[in-house]
């Protein structure tokens, strides 16, 4: 199903990953040997502390560039089996002042095919005034939830971000798996990224 091209990009887009990864591991290593004395030169400090610190600092990396998600994700697919509306209310803050916002998710509960649950996130939507979503991602969560519905069928591809999703009778629908966004199914590339979308019959 996943063609050459969206295999080309997701591969690219991993071997990118690994490599900053590296040269942050190699940034952190250099920077500690040339300081070495200087950290090692507190006394005080026991060798305890200095091995958790270095745990910690090395394990930023990995963290920064989501590399565990890349060992525990896997190729899947499932059925919907409910879809729910969760709101999320916060506040952000810009220059010190403190806005509140509102977010809405579209939460779907799928059933994998080896038996297991997992919820997925479909879509999320904020309120106009929140200038940092996503142009794509703004509007009425009750105009998108008519895209999701028990019984879709549910596509995860080794790593990407987003799911494809399979809509009967007819997708209204394409969601791009590299951005997410929904695209009218006769596009057979994203409006929003270029990517190619996939074929809703399989
Ligand atoms: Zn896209």
């Amino acid at each position: 199903m996943l063609s050459k091209s969206l295999k080309k990009h997701r591969n690219k887009h991993i071997l990118k990953r690994i490599i900053l990864c590296l040269l942050l591991l190699a940034a952190i290593t250099f920077f500690v040997i040339y300081y070495r004395e200087t950290i090692f030169s507190y006394e005080l400090v026991p060798p305890f502390a200095i091995a958790c610190i270095g745990i910690v600092v090395y394990s930023v990396p990995f963290i920064l560039f989501k590399i565990p998600l890349l060992l525990l994700d896997s190729t899947w697919t499932g059925v919907v089996t409910a879809v729910d509306i969760k709101t999320n209310i916060g506040t952000y803050s810009i220059g010190g002042k403190h806005y509140p916002y509102t977010k809405n998710d579209i939460v779907l509960t799928v059933r994998k095919e080896n038996g297991k649950t997992v919820k997925c996130i479909a879509k999320s939507l904020g309120v106009k005034e929140q200038k940092w979503i996503d142009p794509h991602t703004v509007g009425k969560i009750e105009n998108h939830v008519d895209e999701f519905s028990v019984g879709d069928k549910v596509y995860h591809f080794y790593g990407f971000k987003y799911n494809f999703y399979v809509h009967e009778p007819q997708n209204e629908h394409k969601h791009c798996i590299v951005c997410g966004a929904p695209n009218n199914p006769n596009r057979e590339y994203c409006l929003n990224c270029h990517h190619e979308l996939l074929e809703t019959k399989a």
